[in-house]
């Protein structure tokens, strides 16, 4: 059944900032959107509010149980347009993480629609300077007030905007890594597929021994046998080898990045062999210290593709071309964001 949606206006507007000086998922826009779940009547309060707190109890089940998942992805301005890069990609994790933690899923196609009104409330806040976008965070927690371990029976679900300045303005300088040999992201059967909020939970400490070490990112290795490679930090990971694309295969503990999706279909539309595999940290090693290994990146939405310049493997720090930005590190790079900002043709039909 389709919902109407609510639109409640501000008072007052707040006074937009100069996103080159903001800080990421520090200033949020005028308006949220908010829907919530009751199990006899589902999904059924769309609504378009301003932002503002969310009220719930102290013994709201997602404090307590962690019944929370999120998403990530970027508005893009393009003149007068504004653009999203694959969203429905979005929503469809979002429903598989949903119900990875038996939470009820969202109805992809209202959530899109509810989007694109969001944005059009919202289209003042894209900003256009380069390298910059309007990152949109949905999000959905079990808000009933109940101690016990059981799924919740009702839901919130939001979608809050920030206007985010590019990173670097440009291509990442490259960082630093260190494999982590202990901690680990996420176990086979467990949750690392699914964008759960206890993930990022768990991951804080080795991210502090990284970089108490003096490391940016944590490379994580497998949960069961802790020698195949998973991710870099919240990036999925890839490697140059002999001229070939190679990246960790999904295996149910990596989570499924959109970006490294596109990459794959893009390097394949290039012409480039892209191999999904099983990477065991010692050939990565030895690959690197021969040379077969010349470039490795990070890929995600915050920043697209991340160039990763010095590894350390077991205690050894392998540094990675001369910690330059690689050619196809940069190739990509820019191919995947000229589509993003609608600079260059979309052969895919991934920008809405
Ligand atoms: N891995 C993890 C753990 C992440 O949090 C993210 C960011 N969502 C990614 C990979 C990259 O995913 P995407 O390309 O969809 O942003």
């Amino acid at each position: 059944m389709a919902q109407t949606l609510q639109i409640e206006r501000a008072n007052q507007l707040k006074e937009k900032p100069d996103v080159s000086t903001v800080k990421f998922g520090t200033v949020f826009t005028d308006y949220m959107f908010t829907n919530r779940y009751t199990p006899e009547h589902g999904w059924s309060q769309p609504s378009i509010v301003p932002y503002q707190n969310l009220e719930i109890s102290p013994s709201c089940q997602a404090i307590h149980y962690g019944q929370s998942v999120f998403e990530g992805l970027k508005a893009y301005k393009n003149g007068d347009e504004v653009l999203l890069f694959r969203p429905d990609e979005n929503f469809k994790r979002m429903n598989q993480s949903l119900s990875r933690l038996s939470m009820p899923e969202i109805n992809e196609e209202n959530a899109l629609n509810a989007l694109y009104e969001l944005l059009k409330v919202e289209r003042d806040w894209v900003p256009g300077g380069p390298g910059q976008s309007l990152y949109v965070r949905p999000f959905v927690f079990a808000d009933e007030p109940f101690l016990g371990v059981r799924p919740s029976e009702t839901y919130q679900f939001s979608i809050i905007l920030s206007p985010v300045a590019s990173y670097y303005g440009g291509q990442a300088d490259p960082t630093s890594i260190y494999v982590e040999d202990d901690f680990v992201r996420s176990v086979r059967g467990g949750v690392g597929s699914a964008k759960v909020s206890g993930n990022y939970a768990a991951s804080l400490l080795a991210q502090k021994k990284a970089n108490e070490l003096g490391y940016e990112q944590v490379l994580w290795l497998d949960g069961v046998d802790q020698k195949y490679v998973e991710e870099v930090g919240s990036m999925n990971i890839f490697f140059v080898r002999d001229g070939e694309l190679v990246t960790p295969k999904l295996n149910g503990s990596i989570l499924p990045g959109i970006t490294r999706k596109s990459i794959i279909e893009l390097a394949k539309y290039k012409g480039y062999t892209v191999r999904e595999e099983k990477i065991h940290i010692d050939d990565l090693a030895n690959d690197l210290h021969s040379g077969r290994i010349t470039e490795v990146f990070g890929a995600g939405t915050a920043v697209v593709i991340s160039p990763v310049g010095k590894l350390n493997i077991h205690g050894v720090d392998h540094i990675v071309n001369d910690n330059q930005v690689g050619p196809i590190s940069q190739e990509l790079y820019e191919n995947l964001t000229d589509i993003q900002y609608g600079r260059a043709e979309d052969p895919f039909g991934w920008v809405v």
